[in-house]
């Protein structure tokens, strides 16, 4: 052994960022990783259709009701929750050998995903993403016009239960402007 010391124990750990539908989280951690490259982002698995413009592996792994089936039943999803009739689950091998090489990892889901990973990964730290009020929800929601009202109706629905979650988190910011909570996010990260 040389003369360096020990290294304080400054694991990275596994950062969830979760919130309310429409609150606008794929935003902030868009704006993020335009930045911050670096900082390596879950690309979850999801029953969905793609939306124009998303790509395959990129924005998600679009898989199938059957696929979806297989993933959760070999134990391949860290977390995985069902959300306005579709699935969405967290690839586990991905997060974990990332954290195991020590870098910082991101995960941007749901409620419900967010509260398995606080139960099996205790050191997680759990970020709530808040809207400015509930009126700028309601418009956000309203405002982005691919989908259909069913739809809007039932993710106001559960926004409405989202929001009561917020006491839950280790840490809320409220998303005024999206510069800022990307910066708070990515000092909440240390990543600067
Ligand atoms: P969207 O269909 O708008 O892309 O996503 C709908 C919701 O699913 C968002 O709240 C998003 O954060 C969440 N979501 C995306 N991926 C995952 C995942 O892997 N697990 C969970 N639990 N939720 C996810």
């Amino acid at each position: 052994r040389g003369t360096t010391p020990e290294p304080p124990d400054v694991r990275p750990r596994l950062t969830v960022l979760s919130g309310p539908s429409g609150v606008g989280k794929s935003t902030v951690v868009a704006h993020m990783r335009k930045e911050h490259p670096e900082v390596w982002l879950s690309v979850s698995a999801t029953t969905r259709k793609p939306r124009p413009g998303e790509q395959h592996g990129v924005h998600y792994f679009f898989v199938t009701d059957d696929e979806m089936d297989k993933l959760i039943a070999n134990g391949e999803l860290l977390e995985w929750a069902e959300f306005a009739g579709n699935r969405y689950g967290t690839p586990r091998a991905a997060v974990l050998e990332r954290l195991e090489k020590g870098e910082p990892v991101l995960l941007e889901i749901d409620l419900q995903g967010a509260r398995q990973v606080r139960e099996s990964m205790s050191d997680a730290r759990l970020v709530f993403l808040a809207p400015p009020s509930w009126e700028e929800l309601v418009r956000r929601l309203t405002g982005r016009g691919t989908e259909s009202p069913e739809v809007i109706e039932r993710r106001l629905a559960a926004a409405r239960t989202e929001l009561a979650a917020e006491p839950e988190f280790d840490e809320t910011l409220v998303n005024t402007s999206v510069e800022d909570v990307a910066r708070e996010l990515l000092a909440l990260m240390d990543v600067v």
